[in-house]
């Protein structure tokens, strides 16, 4: 790295961040404390003394502004701005974790450590991600401050994600979406995850982004409008009850505004609820609650409530410690508007997290919600799953899921992942009583054991001792512990059965001098088309290959090897990943995608999942095969490749000028309308005689009196398509027209 001195203005600047630093701990920090961040703070400076970032900025600004996210926006104390400011020095430079231990002490000489650890397995590029964030949440299972940092890490270099190459920007951006957002809401950290988010997507999906921010600025006037109209009378009631309170509207992030849009298929106009207001109460912790419920109270004098859209999380909070008290109403004109009423402590946790616990203690353990947690994920990693992919699908379905409140007979509370099963429950209560499980009752009434348990539920397990888990109970089941014990018990029972067929295998092919060969066995499980022997000598065991069959295989298996010679030579090797990019030449057509930093012309397809067209946004995938697939960088498909797979996307472009016009494409269009007198002539006509492009297909569904259709027309680039949805949407009768994603196949490499 080349080394450049700082000029006099960056020193300035230096000594603002720092003071910037300095302002945001001051309600935290003791006078030792400020002693020691001003240490940590010198050892810094002096240790990235030269360095500089991609953007060209000196390294030593990354370090003093993740502390003040540390500090400011997390709310974290001394030890953790200490680390932060020391984050990347271990790493990248000379200084080691023996020389920190001995000038800060052992705690933050660990930390330093765990998040050396996480930039070893973050960012190294040769491993799955998912693999990765399990390690993470290993280190987290230590100090929970590691992630923290890591988070503040992620946030700052999200924010300056603009100076980094477009290969790296996708990846860091998908990566955090699939990995720091969904820690950071776990965590209960709000504010940060929905700014991940947002920044998130606007690498991904610049377009979009750009779009949606424009329209909810457009918005802006009209809707402050009507939420002054909406709070006036609650305001005055407040007031008069003597309430010290904040009212506003709280617009949504463009993330949820456009994960809605995707969810639910509308268009930007259709998205109703794009802000919420929220009220938030100064009442001192003794009556908050109570003034919560008043505030509701008044709230629901002026605005009718939505009975089912009452969300009470002052009785139970969320697992992540969210307290808040929603309610949707019927405001003006008609709309359905969502209310938050909390006090200003609840805000707080709400906004930073669990971290807002610490402000005050930082070394208070004693977070019960917190411990719990831990707990279970400790449980999950104890599970061997050898596939990283499903143990991160496992983990977000059990720590990232809204939870249920159900109770034991005792009236003991337990909380356990929306759609968990009495099965579920049972395996939470014990291990062992999930396995003897052989019914439930759920409010004193009989229920399946496949039962899905609702809040407040009442669940009584039965059991028997001769009770053993079975396949089926997979079938159901939902959490992590409930899957591991049964799968644990199934896979040693499968084991005993396996070892009588191996044995029986094992009787035949003496009989018939065969040598006992591991991969003469492999030949045989595969006849059967099973991908392991161990699956095999099982079938064999529980006599699902019969007698007569096995000794058919055997005897022709016999005469092929006699014939072959040894016939060893059976190759099995497939799955080998290449290991760089194929420099592989196409020969033939001018190229409309230029490839790699240097825009080379390589071998491509177009990915089936989006089928993208001339000015989309795109990437390469490098697939096992060593060809390179070509997606949307919207995809959802490419999305999870991305961040499963960053190492194997590669920078893509569109070639400029882009094509001879000749060359078509295949998009999708929904449109959806009234389903009038022939709708559907009206609807080709205008595209093939007016518009004059071709159709590929049409599928036209119409039910009460509307009508959905999907459309996949040839079209030569994003331009044209604009134009044609244009000129669809005016056609009499149809109400929207959108892209879709012509085949939702799940390609997995
Ligand atoms: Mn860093």
């Amino acid at each position: 790295m080349k080394r450049i001195e700082n000029t006099e203005k960056e020193t300035k600047q230096l000594l603002n961040a720092y003071r910037n630093l300095l302002k945001a701990c001051k309600t935290v920090v003791s006078k030792d404390d400020k002693k020691s961040i001003k240490e940590a703070f010198k050892l810094a400076s002096e240790s990235h003394k030269g360095m500089r970032r991609k953007s060209g900025e000196a390294y030593i600004f990354h370090p003093v502004e993740v502390a003040t996210i540390c500090a400011k926006e997390i709310g974290l104390g001394a030890t953790s701005i200490i680390c932060a400011l020391l984050h990347d020095v271990v790493e990248d430079t000379d200084v080691t974790i023996e020389d920190i231990e001995d000038k800060f002490g052992k705690k933050v000489a660990d930390i330093i450590h765990g998040l050396t650890k996480i930039s070893g397995i973050v960012g190294k590029s040769n491993s799955l991600q998912a693999e990765n964030f399990r390690k993470i949440i290993l280190t987290l299972a230590e100090d929970v401050r590691v992630i923290l940092i890591k988070i503040a890490d992620r946030l700052h270099n999200m924010r300056t994600l603009d100076s980094v190459n477009r290969t790296s920007q996708l990846k860091i951006a998908s990566e955090t979406m699939v990995i720091f957002a969904p820690l950071a809401h776990r965590l209960g950290m709000y504010s940060i995850k929905s700014e991940l988010e947002d920044l998130s997507l606007k690498f991904t999906n610049p377009k979009m982004f750009k779009e949606i921010s424009r329209k909810i600025q457009e918005s802006k006037y009209q809707r402050n409008r009507y939420i002054r109209k909406f709070i006036i009378p609650i305001e005055n009631s407040l007031k008069k009850n003597k309430f010290k309170f904040d009212i506003k509207g709280r617009p949504k992030s463009i993330f949820s505004v456009y994960n809605k849009m995707m969810k639910q298929d509308i268009p930007f106009e259709q998205v109703y609820d794009l802000f919420a207001i929220r009220i938030i109460l100064d009442s001192p912790p003794e009556t908050e609650k109570a003034d919560c419920w008043r505030v509701y109270s008044i709230v629901t004098d002026h605005y009718k409530p939505n009975p089912e859209r009452l969300r009470d999380w002052l009785s139970t909070p969320k697992a992540n410690a969210y307290e808040s008290l929603h309610t949707t109403v019927m405001g003006p004109n008609g709309k359905w508007m969502e209310v938050q009423i909390r006090s200003r402590r609840m805000h707080e946790i709400a906004e930073k997290g669990y971290a807002a616990h610490w402000k005050y203690k930082e070394d208070s353990k004693s977070d019960k919600g917190l411990d719990e947690w831990l707990t279970r994920i400790r449980e999950l990693l104890e599970n061997p799953e050898p596939n990283a992919i499903d143990f991160l699908e496992e983990f977000k379905l059990n720590f990232f899921s809204d939870e249920v409140f159900v109770f034991s007979p005792k009236g003991d509370i337990y909380n356990l992942p929306v759609n968990s099963t009495a099965l579920d429950f049972a395996f939470a209560v014990h291990s062992d009583i999930g396995s003897k499980c052989i019914g439930a009752k759920v409010n004193h009434k009989l229920v399946p054991l496949s039962y899905k348990i609702i809040n407040g539920d009442q669940v009584e397990i039965i059991t028997s001792k001769k009770q053993k888990p079975n396949e089926d109970w997979l079938n159901f089941v939902v959490t992590a512990k409930a899957k591991t014990r049964i799968k644990h018990t199934l896979k040693d029972e499968k084991r005993k059965t396996a070892q009588f067929g191996k044995e029986l295998l094992e009787r035949k092919f003496k009989h018939l001098h065969l040598k006992f060969d591991n991969s003469i066995i492999d030949k045989l499980a595969k006849q059967y088309s099973l991908n392991s022997s161990l699956e095999l000598f099982y079938q064999i065991g529980i006599e699902k290959i019969s007698n007569i069959s096995l000794n058919k295989s055997i005897k022709l298996l016999k005469e092929f090897l006699a014939t072959n010679g040894k016939a060893a030579e059976i190759s099995t090797n497939i799955d080998t990943v290449p290991a760089k990019k194929s420099k592989k030449v196409k020969a033939s057509r001018p190229d409309l995608i230029l490839i790699g930093d240097d825009d080379t012309d390589l071998e491509y397809s177009f990915a089936k999942c989006c089928n993208p067209i001339p000015g989309d946004d795109i990437f390469g995938f490098i697939t096992i095969g060593g060809g390179i697939k070509i997606h949307r960088t919207n995809c959802p498909n490419g999305i999870r490749l991305m961040s499963n797979y960053g190492y194997r996307i590669i920078k893509a472009k569109w070639s400029v000028p882009v094509i001879s016009d000749k060359k078509t494409f295949p998009a999708g269009i929904k449109v959806t309308g009234i389903d009038s007198l022939g709708i559907v002539s009206k609807i080709t006509e205008a595209i093939s005689n007016d518009l004059k492009v071709n159709m590929q297909s049409i599928t036209i569904n119409a039910k009460h009196g509307a009508f959905e259709g999907f459309i996949i027309l040839k079209i030569s680039d994003t331009k044209h398509l604009e134009e044609l949805l244009e000129s669809i949407k005016r056609i009499q009768g149809i109400e929207n027209v959108s892209r879709f994603q012509v085949e939702e196949t799940l390609e997995s490499n």
